[in-house]
């Protein structure tokens, strides 16, 4: 079944999109947890962290480049901000489909490394 991510990604439901490539599509998360939290998904359902391949070495470096360009169309590259992965259960991970949390727009509390 799709996850959530891809129906996003085919627009079967709606979100706001902020950035779109061949292989990366990013878009505001719908429960913000800064002012600046965007959502950089994979067009390729990879589930977690632990099923990324080789093959995919060229779309993980993808992602962050797409990160790097958002931040900078958002005015948070220069002041800093948080990219985010969560994996299974103990990382919080609730959407299945691999996706970076870029969050920025305020000085962030609680590190946790
Ligand atoms: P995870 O917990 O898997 O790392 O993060 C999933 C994120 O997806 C959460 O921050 C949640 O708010 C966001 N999210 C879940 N469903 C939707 C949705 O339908 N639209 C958008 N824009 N974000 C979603």
């Amino acid at each position: 079944m799709a996850t959530i991510f891809t129906k996003i990604i085919n627009r079967e439901i709606p979100a706001t999109i902020v950035f779109e490539n061949d292989k990366v599509l990013a878009f505001k998360d719908i429960n913000p947890q800064a002012p600046v939290h965007i959502l950089v998904v994979s067009k390729k359902e990879i589930p977690t962290i632990n099923d990324i391949k080789e093959e995919d070495k060229e779309l993980i470096g993808e992602m962050y480049i797409a990160i790097a360009k958002i931040a900078k169309d958002f005015g948070i590259d220069k002041e800093g901000y948080r990219v985010v992965t969560n994996c299974n259960e103990y990382g919080g991970q609730e959407v299945f489909h691999i996706h970076f949390h870029l969050l920025g727009g305020k000085k962030l509390g609680a590190k946790i490394i």
